[in-house]
This record gives C-alpha cells, sequence and structure tokens, in this order.
C-alpha cells in the first residue's frame, strides 16, 4: 500500500473529528488532533460521503484505503485512542442509507486490500479471499484460474464479500446452499479493540457468528474463506410467466423444497405490471434474450394487473444441452404457468451469473444508475406472502416501482449435502447475527426502485413514502418480517428488528467493540468515550 495512507507522523495533523464540517480546513472547538493520520484528498471525500442509495451525503474526516490487516488494525487503533473518531468499512458502497458512512470519521475503502487470493486445501477447496474483493473478481479468478466458484451468489456481483458476509448475500442458489454467509468457513476480523483475529466455527465462534450478517458492528472483516466447487460450463436459464400469485408461490415453493436430486440448481422470480407500455416494469422486462417476444394473447382477459415470472437455472454439468433439455422438461411439466409463455436461452456460467452486470450498463446508459435508489428489502414469511401480495403488489405497488419487484421464496433450516463442509451448517444459522422471520419458508420481496433521471424530488418522496406505508403496513398486519439490509433511527426499533436476539446483539458490541467505533452509519450504537487509562 502507499506508505502514506496510515502515516504515523511525528508532525500531527488537525481532523475534524465531529459534526458536518468539511475536514482538514483547520482546527476549532469541533475539531481533534488524532495525529495519525494523513490528509485525504476532497474526491476521496467526496466518495466516502456517498453511496449506491443517491439520498444521504455524511462526510467523514477522512478516507483511507488499506492494503494490509495491519493498516486496518493501526485505523481501529487510532480511532479507539481518540475520544470520537469511528471507522465505517466502506466495501463498494452499495448499501443505500449511508450503513458504509462515518460522519466526521475514517472510512476505509476495503477495495485496495490484500494479499490477493488465494486457494488452500482444507478438506476440500476454498478460496481466501480479501474482503474488499467484488463477487465478480472471485467469480472471474476461480473460473478462469481454477475451473471452481463459490456456490452461493447474489444476483448483482459488484458487491464486495465483507459487505455482503456483513449483510446475508441472498439470491437464487440460497435456497439450495443457503445464503453466502451460510457459506464461509473462516474469517480474519479486526475487531473494535484494535485485535486481529482469525475465526471459524470452532475457533471463536462466537465473533464467526457475530460477524456473519453483522452489520460492521464487530469487527472489520478482512479476510474469508469460501468454499470452491467445480464451476459448471454452462447453464439453461428459464423464465416462465403466471397470471395468479396462488399458482405462482405454490410452484416456487414447491420447487424450493425439493430434494437436491430433483431440483433446479437457481429459483427466484419477480412481479411485473400487466402492461406492454412500461418497458422496466411491464411485459418486455420479462424475456430472457433480446428478440424474444412476448405474447400477450396468451394472457387471459380477465387477468390481474400484476403477473409473475418464475425465473429457474439449470447447470448443464455432465448433462450436455440434449441432457438439460430432457430434465428440464420433467421438471417443469407440473408446474401451472401459462403454457406459451416460457423463455429459454442457454448461457454460459459466467454470464448467467454477470446477468445484472449488463443491466447496469443499461442504466449507466440511460441516466437511472445515478439518480437515488430508495430500495427496501423485506423477508416476509410463507404464512404471510399471499396477503402482502394482495396488499402490496396489486394495490401498493400495482404500477411498479421503476425497477424489478422480487419475490421469491427461501428456507431457513435446510440442512445442506453440497458443500464439504456443509453438514456444519443449517441454512440461516441462529448463531449468525442476521435477522429472519421465525416460518421455515419466507420469501425475499426486493423493491429495486430506479427514479427516472428528470423525474424530480417527488418521484423520491413518493416512494419513500410508500416504502413507509409498506413497511406500517407489515407491522400494523402483524406478518412475521425482516427487513433486510435494515437502517433505523431508534434502539427500540433495533431492537424490535432483533427481537429475542437484540440482548445478544448487544453484548457481542460490548463484547468486540465496547467504544463503539465501528459502522457508525447503522446508526445502532453511539461512540463512547475511551475509558480512562490507569492512574
Ligand atoms: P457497503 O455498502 O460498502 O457496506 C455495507 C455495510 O457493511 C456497511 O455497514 C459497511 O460498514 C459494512 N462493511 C462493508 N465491508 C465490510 C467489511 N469488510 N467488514 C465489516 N463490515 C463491512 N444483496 C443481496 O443479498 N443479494 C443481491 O442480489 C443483491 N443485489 C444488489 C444489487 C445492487 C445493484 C445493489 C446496489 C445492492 C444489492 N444487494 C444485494 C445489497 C448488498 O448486499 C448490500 O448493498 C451490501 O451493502 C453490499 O454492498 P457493498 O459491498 O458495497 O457494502
Amino acid at each position: 500500500m502507499p506508505t502514506t495512507m496510515i502515516a504515523y507522523v511525528e508532525q500531527q495533523q488537525r481532523l475534524v473529528s465531529d459534526g458536518d464540517a468539511e475536514p482538514s480546513d483547520g482546527g476549532d472547538a469541533g475539531q481533534e488532533n488524532i495525529g495519525a493520520i494523513d490528509v485525504t484528498a476532497a474526491g476521496d471525500i467526496a466518495l466516502a460521503a456517498r453511496d449506491f442509495g443517491g439520498m444521504v451525503f455524511i462526510p467523514p474526516a477522512t478516507l483511507l484505503r488499506p492494503s494490509t490487516t495491519d493498516d486496518v488494525v493501526r485505523a481501529v487503533c487510532v480511532a479507539r485512542g481518540s475520544s470520537r473518531l469511528t471507522v465505517a468499512a466502506r466495501g463498494n458502497g452499495h448499501s443505500v442509507g449511508g450503513q458504509a458512512m462515518a460522519r466526521g470519521g475514517v472510512v476505509l475503502d476495503m477495495r485496495d486490500l490484500g494479499p490477493p487470493m488465494e486457494l488452500v486445501r482444507c478438506g476440500g477447496v476454498a478460496a481466501d479471499v480479501p474482503a474488499g474483493a467484488l463477487w465478480e473478481e472471485v467469480l472471474e479468478w476461480g473460473v478462469r484460474n481454477h475451473g471452481m466458484a463459490p456456490t452461493s451468489w447474489t444476483d448483482y456481483l459488484g458487491l464486495t464479500v465483507g459487505g455482503t458476509l456483513s449483510n446475508g448475500g441472498i439470491g437464487g442458489q440460497a435456497f439450495r446452499h443457503g445464503p453466502q454467509v451460510a457459506n464461509v468457513t473462516e474469517l480474519e476480523v479486526v475487531t473494535g479493540d484494535g485485535e486481529r483475529r482469525v475465526c471459524s466455527p470452532s475457533l471463536c465462534s462466537d465473533l464467526f457468528f457475530a460477524a456473519l450478517g453483522g452489520l460492521g458492528q464487530f469487527g472489520v472483516i478482512t479476510r474469508a474463506r469460501i468454499p470452491l466447487v467445480p464451476a459448471p460450463k454452462m447453464v439453461r436459464w428459464i423464465r416462465v410467466v403466471y397470471k395468479g400469485f396462488e399458482e405462482y408461490a405454490g410452484d416456487a415453493e414447491w420447487l424450493v423444497t425439493r430434494a437436491d436430486s430433483e431440483a433446479f440448481d437457481y429459483v427466484e422470480g419477480f412481479a411485473f405490471v400487466n402492461d406492454v407500455s412500461d418497458p422496466v416494469n411491464g411485459w418486455g422486462s420479462v424475456s430472457i434474450l433480446p428478440g424474444s417476444v412476448f405474447d400477450p394473447a396468451k394472457i387471459p382477459a380477465e387477468s390481474e394487473p400484476i403477473l409473475y415470472c418464475l425465473e429457474l437455472a439449470l447447470h448443464h454439468n455432465h448433462r450436455g444441452a440434449a441432457g438439460v433439455d430432457e430434465r428440464a422438461k420433467e421438471m417443469m411439466w407440473p408446474l401451472r404457468y401459462m403454457r406459451g409463455l416460457v423463455f429459454a436461452a442457454d448461457v454460459s456460467y459466467v454470464d448467467f451469473l454477470s446477468r445484472v452486470g449488463r443491466a447496469e450498463e443499461e442504466a449507466r446508459a440511460n441516466g437511472t444508475w445515478a439518480t437515488p435508489h430508495p430500495w427496501l428489502n423485506i423477508l416476509v414469511s410463507s404464512s404471510d406472502i399471499a396477503d402482502f401480495d394482495r396488499t402490496v403488489f396489486k394495490h401498493i405497488l400495482r404500477r411498479g416501482v421503476g425497477g424489478p419487484m422480487l419475490v421469491y421464496p427461501l428456507l431457513r433450516s435446510k440442512l445442506m449435502h453440497s458443500t464439504f463442509l456443509s453438514l456444519l451448517f443449517p441454512g440461516w444459522d441462529p448463531r449468525m447475527s442476521v435477522a429472519v422471520p421465525e416460518s421455515e419458508v419466507f420469501y425475499l420481496v426486493a423493491l429495486l426502485r430506479f427514479i427516472a433521471p428528470r423525474a424530480g424530488d417527488a418521484a423520491l418522496e413518493e416512494a419513500v413514502a410508500q416504502n413507509r406505508e409498506i413497511i406500517g403496513c407489515c407491522r400494523s398486519k402483524g406478518y412475521d418480517y425482516k427487513v433486510y439490509i435494515p437502517r433505523y433511527e431508534s434502539e427500540a426499533d433495533w431492537a424490535r428488528h432483533f427481537g429475542r436476539d437484540w440482548a445478544r446483539f448487544v453484548e457481542r458490541k460490548r463484547r468486540y467493540d465496547p467504544i463503539a467505533i465501528l459502522a457508525p452509519g447503522q446508526t445502532i450504537f453511539a461512540r463512547a468515550e475511551p475509558p480512562a487509562a490507569a492512574p
């Protein structure tokens, strides 16, 4: 790393350590002499003050680019020795509510962290990955160099390993292999007391499970060990359309509860507007390859304003295209989709996993990647999802959200048999910090809102108000639900979010980050004074 990154300079520099003021422009009452971190360029401050959500702007005092775990240790120790500094690890800044920000504190841009990825053999094959690596980099490295890949993915791969492990990491493979937090066997973590610790299910296991889905509260993850399996070369990618939620959800739940030998490799799905004129939310959002035609004649006239698309994938593995044809046919015949509204293509595994990257290119081109993203992700129990559909999709969101509305089932406690350490983990191990609904089957609902470039503040306010209404509705109707990638402002809301695990969350914070230095952007704990030095 550039050695100036954390420079233990003799001549101490003055940085803003609290409040909204811009950094590095001289000292006054709001400033503190911390003496160990060099001054940051204004452009870096602007980067660290923003995220994908584009709705909050919180300038830190400084942005650092650690290249080793020791750099992270030093940054945490500097903050710990100060009276007010906090430290936020920033993955790729794809949060939407300032979660990776630190007001007047230190933001660690994790993207340059080393060492490079390495293959390890420990009962099976795994990759030791620096936490700032993007999942797309892990995919590229694993497939190109070793023909191997992790089993559990997010839809979009421009996210960091440390970022998704701090939340959950959910995608269409999770019903079968568990979320990404269930597909890691060892972590290296720098805790809030400045200690570097290696942890696993058998070594410092409490820290290991605390960090998984821990919203960055207990330590900065610097390295993760991720099991790998041989990567398939090709994938059959299929979409089928449903006119009613009952058939859609029934089929989706049936598919995710099949034995592995009878299961697809990927199951997801989304709701969309029954309307040709809406290119983002409507019929046009369903076809897989450009040129395939969505035939509206296949939709019954009495259909409701919202339709559903089940998205499936089957790896070719040893089967070859003909074998996949036969297998897909066999697995799909019981499904109740609208015959004729089937879209399928054979694509490479890498292209399949990179599909949202292509959507990113389009969004960048049309300007919607840069506009605010008031996204809302909720996990809703299977017992409440039909009512959620009636109330939210068919009523509040009947005109769509300007982007995908994902809705697909996940299993809470499936035992996995597919990776070498899998029998150790149920799908969502209750020892992990991440909060999920009580029910065995629950749905991910992801409202991925894109605001048109010239839509103005009113469109954003309306979207935010709708999100509030949806959460209010989940709460008032007493659904078994959790917000995924949550952001609350009050302790009461956080306590409600974690439910009976709140006391454990607080205790873990006290144990690993006693003066609440880490991840202040989650607004869960307030930074405390350092303990007084012994006389
Ligand atoms: P950041 O947003 O930078 O950080 C997120 C939080 O984790 C912050 O609190 C930060 O301080 C903390 N953190 C980051 N790195 C570390 C670390 N090394 N150690 C400790 N704490 C750390 N999520 C899914 O589950 N499935 C999806 O399919 C999916 N698709 C997405 C698609 C897009 C286009 C976007 C924008 C987001 C998507 N997400 C998805 C959400 C994503 O998981 C979160 O945004 C998550 O925050 C990861 O982003 P990041 O790596 O940029 O982390």
